[in-house]
């Protein structure tokens, strides 16, 4: 009855339903104690009235959308064999570890997952060495744990590696069909926090747990196959030629051009506020990476023009016993959020710590939309090869703004994007939200039934709602630390630091080291509890706005901003205290002692 319905149902009408999904494979755990096996079902999970509460509903909705729009598309290439198109899925999971004990002395990261506090360390991730060095013992001996838990649950995790911040991992399974990956992604991250603990190790998937070193994402990387084995984002050696692949690439670019926003909103947390548009993520802005080669064949298209066949180039390292290798005829673009990767589209928004239901299902339906307006169109015609290069002239033409292979972390980007190619520049979880309800969007969720407008308001409610609490604790976790921590500690050292300068000048020395030390301190604690009183009152205000929007507002514009500004003041008193008294273990302790 407690399950967060965003007032699909109340309280005292608590009845729901529950479907098995057949298509995602059942598992078998074992207790704790390890004399049991337990048997566990994916499944759905609806309201009485027949609403979705979960997230796995509209996933397997728009995953049936897809699948028949696409076949209508296959028909029309001739193609009478294949009978099921369904979406495949391989996410990248990035999260930290830290020492179990330094982590219960912090209770920001008990009760937030991320430090609210902390002075940057001496060193960062400016030297790359742990992203480059070699895997730990402890860590190591985690991974090997982590991946036989998995196994055993039918995961199939794979790639593990070290990530750029110090302290920070990744793990990457095979992919597999879009609403498995969903459940394994669940299972990846519970098993991650769950083998930890038997280490001794904390494992954090908040997006940003460390300022000044990267935070963690994931990539959600995505393809449609079918079922007699064709992936359809597959470009063959002369993609020019390849009208059915072109086709589809068509409609993706329409699709993230025209739906950029519910792509963006799939990402937005409180948590990832943090991370997107900071230059170690992707940009807010939603854009789409083809590489050089097919952004050359679509401009061919465009103009009617034949683009050079691209020669098989050889790379000479010039070392006899190396060998030569072929060049690729794309580079990997690292800032693009919704980049092609030589056969699946890898979208980069993601937050370590969200579930990939709300996106795959977004991107599903919105393929399905643009695959439906282009078979609507050419189901009709007499011509189908005129029509079809058409239409994707059209397409091309209307829709080409979306394409960018640059760099998304320069200034001049976002200059263009916004101004020139006009894209939405939702830059955070408060902006992109009301996006979620725009008549156009909705009317497409309810064209192929993935959401009813009631399901989509609930969401959205759910998801302000969520916004405002998240920052909520945030702000009382602070306001806790603040008075309960660290101000008596710098406080018990100023009095230390008083009472050795009393001491010597009491014997006649001059005690100006002390007594400078002890009037900055002076200063900025009074910073420090002026603006915890401030924040105080900020919080009180805050809970007593209008729920939803106006709330979630407020706590971003008024409430995380005078966070930011107790946080300045704190960090800069904990370089002036000595380490022995400072209450929290420090970036130093939590980030390089692992
Ligand atoms: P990188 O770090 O270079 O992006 P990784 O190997 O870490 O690559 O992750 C790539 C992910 O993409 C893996 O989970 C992999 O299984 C998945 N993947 C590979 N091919 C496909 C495909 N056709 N469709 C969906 N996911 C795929
Ligand atoms: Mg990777």
């Amino acid at each position: 009855s407690s399950f967060p319905s965003g007032g699909l149902r109340s309280t005292f009408e608590a009845r729901g339903y529950t479907a098995w999904d057949c298509t995602s494979p059942a598992f078998v755990k074992k207790s704790p104690d390890g004399k049991r096996s337990i048997l566990y079902i994916p499944t759905a999970f609806c309201s009485y009235t027949g609403e979705a509460l979960d997230q796995k509903t509209p996933l397997l909705r728009s995953m049936e959308a897809i699948n028949k729009q696409s076949i209508r598309l296959l028909r029309l290439f001739g193609n009478t064999t294949s009978q099921k198109v369904t979406p495949s899925v391989g996410v990248e999971q990035e999260y930290f570890l830290v020492d179990r004990e330094k982590y219960l002395k912090r209770k920001d990261l008990v009760f937030t997952g991320r430090t609210l506090f902390g002075a940057n360390p001496p060193k960062g991730q400016e030297l790359d060495d742990h992203y480059f060095g070699a895997i730990r013992e402890r860590i190591a001996a985690f991974m090997t744990d982590v991946n036989e838990e998995l196994w055993k649950m039918g995961v199939a995790a794979k790639t593990q590696h070290n990530e750029v911040a110090p302290g920070q991992h990744e793990l990457a399974p095979i992919y597999a069909q879009c609403n498995v990956a969903v459940d394994h992604n669940q299972l990846i991250m519970e098993t991650l926090k769950k083998v930890a603990y038997r280490h001794n190790l904390q494992c954090l998937l908040h997006e940003k747990p460390f300022e000044g070193v990267n935070g963690s994402g994931k990539h959600n990387n995505w393809s449609i196959c079918s079922n007699d084995g064709q992936n359809l984002l597959d470009p063959g050696d002369t993609p020019q030629d390849n009208l059915q692949f072109l086709t589809f690439l068509c409609a993706i670019i329409k699709g993230v051009h025209e739906y950029a926003p519910l792509l963006r909103l799939s990402a937005a947390s409180a948590g990832n506020d943090h991370r997107l548009g900071a230059n170690e993520a992707p940009p807010a802005i939603v854009s789409l990476f083809i590489g050089s080669e097919l952004e050359a064949v679509i401009e061919a298209l465009e103009n009617g023009t034949k683009v050079a066949s691209i020669a098989d180039k050889q790379f000479e390292i010039g070392v006899d016993a190396l060998p030569n290798f072929p060049k690729d005829t794309t580079d990997r673009n690292r800032t693009s959020p919704f980049a092609f990767t030589g056969n699946k589209f890898e979208f980069r928004m993601l937050g370590s710590a969200d579930s990939i239901s709300c996106t795959n299902t977004i991107i599903n339906t919105i393929v399905a939309q643009e695959l439906c307006e282009f078979a609507d169109e050419l189901e009709k015609s007499d011509n189908f090869e005129k029509d079809l290069k058409e239409l994707l002239v059209k397409t091309i033409k209307e829709h080409k703004a979306i394409v960018f292979n640059g760099n998304g972390y320069a200034e001049e980007w976002l200059e263009e994007a916004v101004n020139v190619r006009k894209l939405p520049n939702l830059v955070s979880t408060v902006d992109a939200l009301p996006e979620y309800t725009r008549p156009e969007f909705v009317a497409m969720f309810e064209k192929f039934k993935v959401y009813t407008a009631t399901e989509i308001n609930s969401r959205t409610e759910i998801l302000l709602e969520n916004y405002s609490k998240v920052i909520n604790i945030e702000a009382l976790t602070m306001l806790d630390m603040a008075k309960k921590l660290i101000i008596p500690a710098c406080i018990e050292y100023n009095k230390t630091v008083c009472d050795a300068a009393a001491s010597k000048i009491a014997i006649g020395l001059d005690a100006n080291v002390e007594k400078s030390i002890a009037s900055k301190i002076s200063s900025l604690n009074e910073g420090i509890y002026n603006a915890v009183k401030v924040l105080d009152e900020k919080v009180i205000t805050a809970q007593g706005q209008e729920e939803g929007l106006k709330m979630a507002r407020f706590y971003r514009n008024e409430v995380f901003a005078q966070m930011q500004t107790l946080r300045a003041l704190v960090d800069e008193m904990e370089m002036c205290i000595s380490s022995d008294i400072w209450p929290l273990p420090s970036y130093s302790k939590l980030l390089f002692s692992v």
